[in-house]
């Protein structure tokens, strides 16, 4: 019996199942966890080998930010959820790489420069396509999402752009890199992507 009693998640206090998914010195969070952390700690390829940076995060750490991603999410549910269905947060703004691109045909090349974002989707869903509202410091914005592609830890970023086989959905509680039309310098870290 002990040898299979079911620990709880150190950073949500879930249940882990299996398998389980390793982060620093061993410790063991449930996948619920892994997902909500995966894209800000991605797969980087170094030489040959890929390595996971979410293997390395300290606990305490981790637990920090998904307490945080939780509250964030509590209050702009709070804050939108009456006008729209479909809520995400921005944690990081980028510019889709130029090399490889090519690799994935005119569709992905012609993202090459276009601005992409990280974003945690906090309520509903999201998909290629949509037309979505940028909510920001700088106003409302229309934009259209060009691309989207649903953080994994298996391939980073610009592997899974270029391989094309990702979905092009990403839903609650899940991290998505997205690429749109909106101009870089109208988002910023923090704002949020909205869709009725
Ligand atoms: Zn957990």
């Amino acid at each position: 019996m002990g040898l299979f009693k079911s620990k709880s998640c150190p950073a949500c206090g879930g249940k882990i199942g299996m398998p389980p998914f390793r982060v620093a010195d061993n410790v063991k969070i449930c996948s619920a966890c892994e997902t909500m952390l995966r894209g800000r700690y991605n797969i980087t390829i170094r030489g040959a080998g890929h390595y996971d940076e979410l293997q390395s995060l300290d606990i305490g750490k981790a637990r920090d930010i998904i307490d945080g991603m939780k509250r964030e999410q509590r209050k702009d549910i709070d804050a939108y959820s009456g006008r729209y269905g479909n809520i995400m947060t921005v944690t990081d703004v980028f510019t889709v790489p130029e090399e490889g691109l090519d690799e994935g045909g005119s569709e992905i090349a012609a993202l090459k420069g276009r601005c992409a974002v990280l974003g945690f989707c906090e309520a509903g869903s999201f998909g290629k396509n949509d037309r979505v509202l940028f909510l920001g410091e700088s106003g409302e914005r229309e934009a259209a999402v060009l691309a989207l592609v649903p953080c994994t830890g298996a391939y980073s970023f610009e592997t899974l752009l270029i391989a094309g086989a990702h979905k092009n959905t990403v839903g609650a509680n899940a991290n998505a890199w997205l690429v749109s039309d909106i101009d870089r310098k109208d988002i910023r870290t923090g704002d949020k992507i909205v869709r009725a």
